[in-house]
């Protein structure tokens, strides 16, 4: 579909829902990916997959992060490609909130992403070249009842997203941004039906979106096509933002 230059990625939150799908994708188009998820039981779900490398990390866990830096220095100079996808969600209103739910929220959604772009960046600078995209959220612009800590780390990762790019585009290294709505994973299988069809009256395309949307907007800012685009972010949501 496009041309690839890049060569090699790592695509955290690989064992299920959309990483999974832009792991196999990437996979498909002859990029090497290292696939990223918290246990062996769940990265069974990517083994034995052609170009496809998974590795147990936990991503708000610096040391964790630290030991999957060296994995991927055993197989490669460098990642070409970083998608920083693996996300978690624990909802309350803010007045119930506790402490912890708010904490590890921004662990994983946050600080994950900030550990693993600062120890990948070194060698793409040397490399003079790199691509890195955040998966963010339509909560991290407009909000979301219940999810003050979700939005706030998405929201961080768009803030994130655009520092970065202006620091380092001089080295040509593109920094991006995808918005997801609401997308079939996991992540939404405990919406009731009565939210389900909430959301669906307000997406204009009356459909939800499938892990393949997020991919294949993954493969185009990945792609030489795409090496004058840095520090936007992408909204793939059937159009639910513009209301
Ligand atoms: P999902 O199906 O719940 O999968 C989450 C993935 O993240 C799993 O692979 C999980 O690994 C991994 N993960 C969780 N905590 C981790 C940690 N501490 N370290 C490493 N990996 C970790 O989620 P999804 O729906 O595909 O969502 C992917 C991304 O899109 C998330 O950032 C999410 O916020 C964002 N998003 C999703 C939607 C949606 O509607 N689905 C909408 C907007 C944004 P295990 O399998 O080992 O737990």
């Amino acid at each position: 579909m496009f041309n690839h230059s890049s060569k090699t990625a790592l695509v955290t939150g690989a064992s299920r829902g959309i990483g999974k799908t832009i792991s196999m994708m990437l996979a498909a188009n002859g990029i090497k990916v290292i696939g990223v998820a918290t246990s062996e039981e769940s990265l069974k779900s990517i083994q034995n997959i052609d170009n496809i490398i998974p590795f147990c990390c936990d991503i708000s866990n610096e040391k964790s992060v630290e030991q999957l830096y060296n994995f991927s220095k055993e197989h490669f100079d460098s990642i070409d490609i970083l998608v920083n996808n693996a996300g978690i969600h624990m909802d309350n209103i803010l007045l119930r909130m506790k402490t912890d739910e708010w904490q590890k929220v921004l662990d994983v959604n946050l600080n994950g992403p900030f550990y693993l772009t600062r120890i990948l960046l070194k060698d793409m600078i040397k490399s003079k070249s790199g691509r890195i995209i955040n998966i963010s959220s339509i909560s991290g612009t407009d909000g979301n009842k219940g999810q003050s800590n979700y939005s706030a780390s998405k929201g961080g990762l768009l803030a994130f997203t655009k520092s970065l790019a202006k620091e380092v585009g001089r080295r040509n290294i593109t920094v991006n941004c995808i918005a997801p709505g609401v997308i079939e994973t996991d992540m939404i299988a405990h919406l009731t039906d009565t939210v389900k069809k909430n959301y669906l009256d307000r997406i204009p395309l009356k459909k939800f979106g499938k892990p393949e949307d997020i991919g294949k907007m993954i493969l185009f800012l990945s792609s030489d096509e795409a090496s004058y685009i840095t520090g936007q972010t992408f909204y793939i949501d059937g159009g639910i933002s513009l209301n």
